[in-house]
């Protein structure tokens, strides 16, 4: 060292090296552990792991793998800094390091996630024990940067030679416990053989759905809104559905969220506003005058780039804006206020109708709902559901129509079955409903023929 700072290190590596073999031992380190932690890497974890499982065959040994999952690291590199980052991860394997057993294996799986093996336990619980140690190990704030910062696990278990024999296995089966043991409380899972059946079954549903997408499997159906001072329809809500091969038609509830998990929602979101685009054009092509369509959007597809993706799609199909309505949720704010509320103005700016879906459902509402560019709130089934005999429904439809009154909001009922269900709201002023009441969400055509045959709800 010759007091240079940092750029020595790399200097030390490839200059102060004289023999071969000290070059190969050091590259042999580099390909072997993490710089930042110095722990064993996902490679050396696997060779040290291999060699105790060959040895367990042989005596019929115990053990259990451990995903370790740091759970606001990625944001705290973001927001914090990637040295703040690094030293957090540091102090994290250190303080893991000093209370584990000399033969277990601890080590760097991945980004924010470490992994321990434990060979020889002589009752599978052992694993348990070191979990909760874990937890209580890491559960201190880290001096870092000169701030206290919190950083909460998740710990995933396997166990050997139960859940299998081999590294690769093992450490799979620990990282499905540990995505279910995110959410637990406390947060740690074992490993089931149900995690395994689930994952399997979302794979395959994943790649059907990307086929699904391929070859023209998936159909938007519509349901109308009504409007509750004429009865006549106003609008609709395209809500996507698959024609599958075998299982017959599905609506999104077995789709949507697999495709959230696995980034296959951007393609069908493309499709679905591809789709909606194309079935308006069609209407207006043959001279159909037909009310605007809404579609659902998915947090994820709430980009920067959002705004220009929809103004060329309006472009190419010939479109106005106000024939195309965009519904969110609450769940967008997980993007950060900071990314999303620029673009929904861009949005609300170019004239396109932005509704607020499930609206009561979220944690932030009040909050942000001053600050979004919000045309419309619709009221979300939970609390319809009540009306008009519960109590708490009724308040709370009527503090938020209320409230999207004075906001200037249009404000719609969803999932509207009864008569008694639309009086009530209609009595609060609620401007339009949505629901079995009306008409269920319908082929293109269906909803067409309504439109046209000018069919309208009663409201008396
Ligand atoms: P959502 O946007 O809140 O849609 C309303 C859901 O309520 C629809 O279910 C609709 O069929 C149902 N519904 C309407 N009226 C009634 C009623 O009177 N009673 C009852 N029990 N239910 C009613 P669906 O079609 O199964 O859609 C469920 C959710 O899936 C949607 O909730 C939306 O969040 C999501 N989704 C649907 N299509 C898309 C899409 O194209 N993209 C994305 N990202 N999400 C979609
Ligand atoms: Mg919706
Ligand atoms: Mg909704």
């Amino acid at each position: 060292s010759d007091g240079h700072g940092t750029l020595t290190h790399a200097f030390v590596i490839f200059s102060d090296i004289t023999s071969p073999r000290e070059t190969e031992s050091r590259l042999q380190h580099l390909a072997n552990f993490d710089t930042v932690t110095g722990l064993p890497n996902r490679l050396l974890l696997s060779q040290l792991l291999g060699q105790t499982l060959t040895q367990a065959k042989r005596d019929n040994g115990l053990g259990a793998v451990l995903v370790v999952q740091l759970l606001r690291l990625s944001h705290i590199y973001d927001t914090l800094g990637h040295e703040v980052g690094d030293d957090l991860v540091a102090q994290a394997g250190q303080r893991l390091k000093q209370a584990l057993r000399e033969q277990d294996i601890l080590s760097r799986l991945g980004h924010d996630k470490l992994a321990i093996a434990l060979p020889n336990m002589r009752k599978h619980e052992h694993a348990a024990l070191v979990a909760h140690k874990v937890l209580a190990l890491l559960r201190p704030a880290y001096a870092v940067g000169g701030l206290a910062v919190d950083c909460p696990v998740s710990v995933g278990i396997a166990l050997y030679p139960d859940n299998g024999m081999d590294t690769a296995a093992l450490l799979r089966c620990a990282e499905l416990a540990n995505q279910r043991a995110v959410a637990a409380d406390p947060p740690l899972a074992y490993f089931s053989q149900e995690m395994n059946e689930r994952a399997t079954e979302r794979f395959r549903v994943e790649g059907e759905l990307r086929h699904a997408l391929a070859h023209g499997e998936l159909l938007l159906y519509h349901q109308p809104k009504v409007s509750l001072r004429t009865g006549r329809i106003v609008g609709a809500e395209a809500l996507v559905r698959w024609q599958h091969p075998r299982l017959g038609l599905l609506g999104p509830g077995h789709f949507v969220p697999i495709a959230e998990d696995s980034g296959l929602i951007l393609e069908l979101g493309d499709w679905v506003l591809h789709e909606a685009c194309r079935q308006l054009r069609d209407w207006q092509a043959r001279g159909l005058a037909m009310p605007p369509l809404a579609v659902n959007l998915s947090a994820r597809q709430f980009d920067k780039y959002l705004p220009k993706r929809l103004d060329a799609l309006l472009a190419t199909h010939d479109l106005a804006p106000q024939q195309l309505k965009l519904e969110i949720t609450e769940s967008l704010m997980v993007r950060g206020a900071d990314e999303v509320i620029p673009i929904m103005n861009e949005l609300a700016a170019m004239g396109l109708g932005i509704a607020l879906d499930d609206f009561g459902t979220g944690y932030s509402s009040l909050a942000y709902l001053k600050k979004f560019p919000i045309t419309t709130l619709k009221i979300d089934r939970a609390f319809v559901t009540g009306i008009p005999h519960q109590g708490d429904d009724c308040a709370i439809a009527r503090a938020i129509v209320t409230m999207g009154q004075q906001m200037r909001q249009e404000i719609v009922a969803e999932g509207v079955e009864t008569t008694a269900q639309m009086a009530f709201l209609r009595a609060l002023g609620c401007d339009q409903l949505q629901g079995y009441l009306f008409s269920p969400p319908v082929p293109a055509a269906d909803y067409e023929r309504l439109v046209q045959q000018d069919i309208r709800l009663p409201l008396h």
